[in-house]
């Protein structure tokens, strides 16, 4: 009768040790760590977010390949940056700047960020060691922290014209509540505007040139992403038929009453349209390297770029991905999922940078991975409930359980979970293999 029912779960599947090779959503069935860093071989590396179907139907994209030697793609990359040649990287990237630079001052390229630490560091670069002409865009966050709204007007009052994209925000909580609902990924709608804004806001200013900060592959991505140019199937669609947002279809959105222009913001360009406008996204890492941490104290030593007050929940750090109350959602669904907390995902990124030991990472892992995002829930469940003042009749009908509590939440947890990652004992739920 609904089309949100709540989920029904039978917690034996976790309990004892026979489904612990029985692994969902296609995840390899034996969880193994890289040598090097730490991360897992569960992690979904998933490109086109645009076509992701319900996770319980369909297998996610592919996940994070290891080598024989058990060492991951990004490690193998960041080994291979010791045998690149950095000069002749910098000179084929002032050769693509030169393609497109402004004779008349005109803006010349849009850098997409959130004025935190990396956007503010590739940004500044681009204008003063470069000379080009940057112009910023940003896709709004759900619920804008302090310190990441304060980052967003410091990178303005750092010398750079901003244009900041805000969807409808009842849309943008239905949107999230569905994406919860059908693959336990909240934030995908926020990947989407990310994603998208870039190049159609590129296309309409008639700007061709994107520069993004990192390439995907530094954070996992398959290896062979690696290289100047994004992926065109990041920011594309070949057709709205293949469409999908928050795991629905576009029609079928369409079908529950919500207008073109209510999608439009999570909406990718055509491809057609894309390669027509000659639109181009390069990652400034594949020219220069990435060091988060170097970016960090750039970007203090240049503006009044501010971290956070406390430490992030599931973490350690205070500078990384701030600027969103729905992070720390983010983060912890993925740690249900596929076993990865926030932790993890710093953890292994410093291992390689060079700045922590295995022996340090591991203790971070131990003590903060999968921490209970506790200090925001009450705001998130309230963002994520279809409240009749809010939504129409035939919105709020689709959901059986319209509001989401701590134990709606706890309960989606669990049916999300997968046997091969989980067990069941009298604690609770624990991970089968830790680091
Ligand atoms: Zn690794």
């Amino acid at each position: 009768m609904y089309y949100f029912k709540k989920k029904e779960i039978d917690s034996n599947i976790f309990v004892g040790d026979k489904n612990a090779k029985i692994s969902k959503y296609g995840l390899p069935n034996e969880v193994k760590y890289c040598k090097k860093c730490l991360t897992s071989n569960q992690r979904a590396t998933t490109r086109s977010e645009q076509r992701i179907k319900k996770l319980d139907q369909d297998i996610q994209d592919k996940t994070l390949k290891f080598f024989d030697d058990n060492i991951c793609g990004a490690c193998k990359i960041k080994e291979g940056w010791k045998n690149i040649d950095i000069e002749k990287r910098k000179n084929d990237f002032l050769k693509i700047l030169e393609k497109y630079r402004s004779k008349n001052g005109d803006y010349d390229v849009v850098v997409p960020g959130s004025g935190g630490k990396d956007s503010f560091y590739v940004a500044h670069k681009l204008k003063h060691e470069y000379g080009m002409n940057p112009i910023t865009v940003t896709f709004s966050p759900f619920l804008y922290t302090d310190w990441g709204w304060k980052n967003l007007q410091n990178w303005i009052s750092a010398g750079f014209e901003n244009i900041l994209n805000s969807p409808n925000r009842k849309i943008y909580r239905l949107l999230s509540r569905m994406a919860l609902e059908n693959m336990f990924h909240p934030w995908h709608p926020w990947i989407l505007g990310q994603k998208n804004f870039p190049p159609k806001i590129a296309a309409k200013l008639g700007i061709p040139l994107v520069i993004y900060g990192e390439s995907p592959a530094e954070y996992c991505n398959p290896i062979e992403e690696y290289r100047e140019e994004y992926m065109i199937d990041w920011h594309t669609i070949d057709n709205k038929e293949n469409l999908r947002l928050s795991g629905e279809k576009y029609q079928d959105l369409l079908s529950m009453g919500l207008k073109k222009n209510d999608l439009e913001p999570f909406v990718p360009m055509l491809k057609d349209e894309f390669i027509k406008k000659k639109i181009k996204c390069f990652a400034f890492s594949y020219f220069h390297g990435w060091h988060p941490q170097s970016n960090y104290y750039y970007a203090v030593q240049n503006s009044n770029f501010q971290t956070s007050d406390e430490r992030t929940i599931g973490t350690y750090t205070k500078s990384g991905s701030i600027d969103d109350k729905m992070d720390h959602f983010y983060y912890h669904t993925y740690y249900i999922k596929f076993g990865i907390g926030r932790a993890t995902h710093d953890v292994s990124q410093e291992i390689r940078n060079g700045d922590i030991s295995i022996k340090e990472g591991k203790n971070l892992i131990n003590k903060y991975d999968g921490e209970f995002p506790e200090k925001v829930e009450k705001e998130i469940y309230k963002f994520w409930t279809i409240d009749k003042s809010s939504f129409s009749e035939k919105i709020v009908n689709l959901f059986e359980c319209p509001e989401v509590n701590r134990e709606y939440y706890n309960n989606l947890s669990n049916y999300f979970r997968s046997p091969h990652i989980w067990k069941k004992n009298n604690m609770g739920f624990v991970l089968r293999k830790n680091i």
